[in-house]
């Protein structure tokens, strides 16, 4: 395992979810292109990606934050790719993508049992249909031929790219793949299981290779296949969450870097009452080094419960904890979003903490800013505090 004292040494180290208001000259959308191939066609497209992922760590640097994002410019923004989670499929070989759902249950539905499924249908009524809003599948694939890598070292040049534009530690978060389950229906290997593993190993080979090109933190976003949004709804079995850890620790099997889950619970999370309380218990023996979970949409009020399971079952992971919210568009104060650090650090030392944003950004990057100019005064208050 690798802790935050070895990647960024700094009690109380901040940073952001990863997605960020993009510069509004910056425009391109790279679907299922990797850099080198749109680099052969048109060279200023790269430059144009650079002098963006530039501009938004010199943002972050002069914010004070001590992990950098690249704010995810390589996820699209317009059309069919805009979707997180599919930007790891859309790259892979021996897959078909499909516009409208094609014949045959996804290769999740079988996996999670179908307490599970009914509970995460209940939260996203329209996904298993055709896609119609507020929750739309952008589109869907089929497993047509062995699982390959495909096109998905796209994703480690992206970092090659820009791993030299800061001296600061750089973490790159991408959706984990399991989640993409959802979205697919196997024609090839006839076993649902055999497949998810075939999607983890695949993907190993991408993220082992990003560690090697000196990526110091990774972030999973939703891993377990999103289990912790029903797990306080509905009792997820033993051996559900068995499958889960196994196929996580076969996508991160023997990549060298810190591997961060990123899990948080959308707009409704608060409404719904959703927290991470429950998952706490489930996944000690998930090889993740840190948990990010979300205290500002919920102004804190699952945080101790949350955290007294996280000290009871699973310690030896570190804490990544959301203070500012990416929603509400009414900043909070510095001093509100520092007492939610202060609930945190009775049971996390500050050396094992790492303060975030609940979630990616979905505002204008002024808003954006003024978010995380209070999550960094927020750590200050707190460190004095300390
Ligand atoms: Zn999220």
């Amino acid at each position: 395992m690798k802790k935050l004292s070895e990647t960024v040494g700094i009690p109380l180290a901040t940073t952001h979810v990863g997605k960020y208001p993009r510069p509004s000259w910056y425009d391109y959308d790279f679907e299922d292109r990797s850099p080198s191939e749109v680099q052969a066609h048109d060279s200023t497209i790269l430059e144009q990606y650079s002098d963006a992922v530039k501009a938004v760590f010199k943002d972050q640097e002069l914010l004070g934050l001590d992990i950098l994002s690249d704010g995810c410019f390589r996820y699209d923004e317009k059309g069919f790719l805009a979707e997180w989670w599919v930007n790891g499929f859309c790259r892979m070989g021996g897959l078909k993508r499909w516009i409208t759902k094609p014949d045959g249950d996804t290769v999740i539905k079988s996996v999670i049992t179908p307490e599970c499924w009914k509970e995460v249908m209940s939260h996203y009524p329209n996904s298993h249909t055709s896609p119609s809003p507020p929750w739309q599948w952008p589109f869907w694939y089929t497993v047509e031929d062995e699982i390959l890598p495909g096109k998905l070292d796209g994703l480690v040049e992206f970092y090659n790219l820009t791993k030299s534009f800061s001296t600061k530690p750089i973490k790159f978060s991408i959706a984990d793949v399991i989640l993409g389950g959802y979205t697919l229906v196997d024609r090839y290997y006839h076993d649902d299981r055999e497949t998810l593993f075939a999607l983890a190993k695949v993907f190993n080979r991408m993220l082992t290779d990003l560690a090697t090109s000196g990526c110091p933190i990774i972030q999973l976003d939703w891993s377990l296949a999103g289990l912790h949004h029903v797990a306080n709804k509905t009792k997820v079995r033993p051996e559900v969450w068995n499958e889960m850890i196994e196929l996580f620790n076969e996508e991160v099997k023997g990549v060298n870097a810190q591997v961060w889950i990123h899990f948080c619970f959308g707009r409704l999370g608060d409404s719904l009452g959703l927290n991470c309380a429950e998952t706490f218990k489930h996944i000690a023996d998930c090889r993740a080094d840190v948990i990010q979970i979300e205290a500002a949409n919920t102004r804190g009020r699952f945080l101790k419960d949350e955290l007294t399971n996280w000290k009871e079952h699973c310690p030896d992971k570190e804490i990544g904890l959301g203070i500012v919210s990416p929603y509400n568009l009414n900043s909070e104060r510095p001093e509100q979003a520092a007492e939610l650090i202060m609930t945190a650090l009775q049971f996390v030392e500050a050396e094992r903490l790492v303060l975030t944003t609940d979630e990616g950004f979905r505002i204008n990057r002024t808003r954006s800013q003024e978010k995380l100019k209070t999550l960094v005064e927020a750590a200050s208050i707190a460190r004095k505090s300390g």
